[in-house]
């Protein structure tokens, strides 16, 4: 199976930048062996799919509400990000666990709601600096995935460590290659062979200089990028770091 990466850009771009964002990120795609996505703000997500048809880069939401629809003023459901155009979705996000207060139970239900919808999920997971000191980092992640995803799983899992996003850190080759091979046996105690399958991205301050050297790491099947996906040529730099199916 290819390589995933994935592009979250999070709340950045007026409109006409995101169109030419993506324009750049196609025009650069052809010859890229890895998979390509990228997850635009939602009311961008058809203007991004429309710029990107006809290319090999998906589109995806950053989040989708539960229900697949109802009276939940501000939210986004699953199936109006297929109907624009995604085909992905972010969910569980460290931002959204810290500044929305979701909970591994809440992602769960979102992600049933994306897989109902004909969405695929990447289920994000990650411990915080004051749990990687306690030594509480394989615990936290592990109850992460068991009460965040639902059984059975399809759909990838990013491992986002939360004290390196945007921050500029980044986990150790060896801390990724430890954390990658637990959440592999975790994958597959709880979901058996399909555990052997799915992917798991990395993200955290993934960029051209160190892209190459995280995705060579066991067990890494991809990485989730947010600061370096808002430059075309950064990004693309990365999607070449990355190894074919
Ligand atoms: C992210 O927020 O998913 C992320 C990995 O951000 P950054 O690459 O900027 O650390």
């Amino acid at each position: 199976m290819p390589q995933l990466i994935a592009g979250n850009w999070k709340m950045h771009c007026l409109a006409a930048d995101a169109v030419a964002l993506a324009q750049g990120v196609a025009a650069g795609a052809a010859g890229v062996e890895a998979e390509l996505l990228i997850c635009p703000t939602a009311l961008h997500v058809a203007a991004v799919a429309a710029a990107l048809r006809g290319s090999s880069v998906a589109v995806g939401g950053q989040d989708c509400h539960q229900d697949a629809q109802g009276a939940h003023t501000g939210d986004v459901a699953a199936p109006m990000l297929l109907d624009a155009g995604a085909s992905w979705v972010i969910l569980g996000h460290s931002e959204r666990r810290q500044n929305h207060g979701e909970t591994d139970e809440l992602v769960r239900e979102k992600c049933l709601a994306a897989v109902a919808a004909g969405l695929t999920p990447i289920v994000c997971v990650g411990e915080t600096a004051d749990q990687r000191s306690g030594g509480q980092e394989t615990e936290v992640v592990g109850w992460q995935i068991a009460g965040s995803l639902p059984k059975p799983f399809s759909g990838v899992v990013a491992y986002e460590p939360v004290w390196a996003i945007g921050t500029g850190k980044t986990a150790t080759n060896e801390d990724v290659a430890t954390m990658h091979a637990f959440i592999r046996e975790e994958l597959v105690r709880q979901f058996g062979e399909a555990g052997q399958t799915i992917r798991i991205l990395y993200g955290g301050s993934v960029k051209p200089s160190n892209a190459a050297a995280l995705l060579a790491v066991p067990n890494v099947g991809g990485a989730l990028v947010g600061g370096a996906s808002l430059k075309a040529d950064e990004f693309l730099t990365i999607a070449r770091a990355a190894q074919g199916g």
